[in-house]
């Protein structure tokens, strides 16, 4: 049996650290807003090349919050990718703005910087490109875009972390980056958490604000705000798992690179494609075909496990009905629904496993006609 993702396997990797960041947190008797969070947030800023970064409680309010500091709310129209994980469109609606999707690059499958201008209107106040399964999106048009029209830029970095467009670290490209620390993300917590990367200082001061009841200074609240925080353990256990992400994004470009080099030219079947501005991270290796389901059942069989990011597009699900998108609307990113799978990978996957699911996949394609 190869997991899809052996999580346990990941941390087990870095237990003692991990079991030495609990009892430090344990001992300490502080469990919110502490030392921790603060060593973490300049940590991860640093890393990710941004001026500030705020912890909050996982990537969905991230998204929302780095929204609301930038007074995106009611009546605003916000660009979304039309395929995506459907928090990037939640988080539009959270504000009370309405999502517009965006057809994606069918090559890359992220947002298509060539399609954006046609969906602005006078109510569009930002755009929201989303570096998806670890592959960063088209920036720099994206960019010019949106100083042109005055959009704001909320990345969702949320499958990305250590992810570089032409040389430079994701984090503070756009406005603002949303980072989500869900397990099984790169850079993955023992639970829920998230993060807000800037280089504006008053944007951060906004989401640090928000994020803790709006409230600055203790039973102060200047704004309507939320509790949204990245507790201190999960901060604790974040720490030694930043400083081994760059082996362990290492490792997952390991497994593509041999994925790419053992699954070329099956008939078929469409192998992700890296963008020469790219330096991707491999959250996911997601491959394309005709036939998904029969190549899922029959790596199933063959013990490979497998998941499809994502089955139902955002504007087919019954959460936006409302929108009155109908099937035909987005072709393009109804068709990449229909056909993507994704591959075991991680970084603690052999080679000897990734060799077992190329052989599994070329099996099964064999078989199926
Ligand atoms: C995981 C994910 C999120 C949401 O993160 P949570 O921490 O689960 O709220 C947002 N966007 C994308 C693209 C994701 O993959």
């Amino acid at each position: 049996m190869i997991p899809f993702l052996d999580l346990r396997a990941i941390n087990a990797a870095q237990r003692d650290e991990l079991v030495a960041a609990f009892e430090r947190v344990l001992d300490s008797g502080w469990y919110v807003m502490g030392q921790e969070l603060q060593h973490f947030e300049s940590e991860y800023a640093d890393y990710c090349g941004a001026a500030h970064c705020v912890g909050v409680g996982n990537g969905l309010d991230a998204l929302v919050l780095a929204l609301r500091a930038l007074d995106i709310g009611p009546g605003d129209e916000v660009l979304v990718p039309a395929n995506t994980y459907i928090a990037t469109w939640l988080a539009a609606s959270h504000v009370g703005a309405t999502p517009v999707p965006v057809e994606p690059d069918p090559e890359t499958c992220n947002l298509d910087p060539a399609r954006l201008e046609a969906a602005i209107t006078p109510r569009t106040r930002a755009v929201m490109p989303v570096h998806l399964y670890g592959q960063p999106a088209d920036l720099d048009p994206i960019l010019a875009v949106a100083r042109r029209h005055g959009l704001k830029v909320v990345e969702d970095g949320a499958q990305a972390h250590g992810a570089r467009y032409k040389g430079r670290r994701l984090g503070a490209h756009g406005d603002a980056v949303a980072w989500s620390f869900y397990p099984g993300k790169n850079l993955g917590a023992l639970g829920d958490g998230g993060a807000v990367t800037t280089d504006d200082a008053a944007l951060a001061e906004r989401v640090r604000t928000l994020r803790n009841y709006g409230s600055k200074v203790k039973y102060h609240n200047e704004v309507i705000g939320t509790n949204s925080r990245l507790d201190e353990l999960q901060a604790a256990l974040l720490r030694p798992k930043l400083r081994t992400l760059d082996e362990f994004n290492r490792r997952r470009a390991a497994v593509a690179a041999r994925y790419l080099e053992g699954l070329a030219g099956v008939p078929g079947l469409g192998l992700p494609t890296v963008a020469d501005f790219a330096e991707p991270v491999w959250h996911l290796f997601v491959v394309r075909h005709a036939r998904r389901d029969a190549l899922a059942q029959r790596l199933a069989a063959a013990g490979v496990g497998t998941v499809i990011h994502y089955p139902v597009a955002p504007h087919l699900q019954p959460a936006y009905a409302v929108l009155g998108l109908a099937r035909g609307t987005l072709p393009i990113s109804e068709r990449l629904h229909e056909q993507v799978l994704s591959l075991p990978i991680g970084p603690t996957q052999t080679e000897d496993q990734t060799n077992a699911v190329i052989a599994a996949v070329r099996d099964a394609v064999g078989t199926m006609g």
